[in-house]
């Protein structure tokens, strides 16, 4: 039977819409717009595409957007001003600085820099240990947006085999964290590991977020799983993901396109986290 395709860009519009009616409701209860500034080093083009797309979400939502966008010479010292000044702005709910930065500005020192409190990407180093240990805090939004899809596709989580193929800091290990949270028993494979084809037949929830075109074959695919391709890559065939997808729609029972897939999510989780760090301020 042919795989059930787990429709991304429906989900992130379905999202985005549900994120549209409680902007509205917080607009008119407590007079608040959610605002998330952007802040943009340099001209790669795309950084370019993405950082606008995320201020188009944003005004499609009713967000209050926040462009800085900063030439490629810009110094560290004059970013973390900046930083600086975002987190100390009232009507900026979340912020993010648009990564790649130019080689001459230190990544950490800039992510660690940004309010954990308005770190909508969830790369703070205490978002990220927040999630370690299971407490309430920003979850990075590409493996937040896998989880969503397993779950609005209907994905049995509960005591389920799930393997994650790689351990990056910004999809493979926070999506391991992530479903550990849901009680699955977790396995995550990396390029040492040997015979990846047996681990993944286990998996009932397989997650591939490799940077590999089609490294995940068919064969390696138990029957009835769930499959989340992340990856993607332009070749002279058009966009392809991780999984071969073909040869694993086969014997999935659900399973992510690419494109259409795990990309369009990544905003909507990004509104999500923006809406949320809003509603923090509320607390205060
Ligand atoms: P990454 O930082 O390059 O990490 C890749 C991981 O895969 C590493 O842990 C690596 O293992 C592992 N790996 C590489 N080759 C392998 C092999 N042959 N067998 C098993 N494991 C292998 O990549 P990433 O940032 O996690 O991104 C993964 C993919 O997702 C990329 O295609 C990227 O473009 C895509 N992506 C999409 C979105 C989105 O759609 N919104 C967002 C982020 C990333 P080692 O640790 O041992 O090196």
């Amino acid at each position: 039977m042919a795989a059930e395709i787990i429709d991304g860009k429906q989900i992130s519009a379905d999202i985005r819409a549900e994120l549209a009616e409680e902007v509205k409701k917080m607009k008119s209860e407590h007079g608040i717009t959610p605002g998330l500034a952007v802040v943009l080093v340099g001209e790669d083009p795309a950084s370019q595409v993405y950082v606008n797309n995320k201020e188009k979400a944003c005004l499609e939502i009713g967000f209050k957007s926040i462009k800085h966008v900063l030439p490629a010479e810009t110094t560290e010292a004059e970013l973390l001003a900046l930083v600086d000044r975002l987190n100390k702005q009232e009507d900026v709910h979340g912020l993010l600085v648009q990564l790649p930065l130019p080689g001459h500005i230190n990544e950490d020192r800039v992510i660690l820099s940004i309010d954990p409190d308005k770190d909508v990407d969830g790369f703070h180093p205490i978002s990220v240990g927040r999630l370690a240990i299971g407490v309430p805090g920003f979850v990075s939004c590409t493996p937040a947006g896998v989880i969503e899809l397993l779950k609005r596709s209907g994905t049995e989580l509960e005591g389920a085999n799930a393997v994650v193929v790689g351990r990056s800091n910004n999809v493979g290990k926070p999506a391991a964290l992530l479903l550990l949270d849901e009680n699955c028993t977790v396995t995550i494979c990396h390029s040492r590991t040997r015979d990846l084809g047996a681990v993944t037949r286990n998996a009932d929830v397989l997650v591939a977020a490799v940077g590999v075109p089609e490294l995940i074959k068919g064969d390696m695919v138990k029957e009835g799983a769930t499959v989340i391709d992340v990856g993607i890559h332009r070749t002279d065939n058009g966009l392809v993901g991780d999984v071969d997808f073909e040869a694993a729609s086969k014997k999935a029972r659900a399973i992510t396109p690419v494109p259409g897939g795990v990309g369009p999510m990544t905003i909507a989780m990004l509104m999500r986290n923006t809406l949320k760090a809003a509603e923090l301020t509320l607390g205060r």
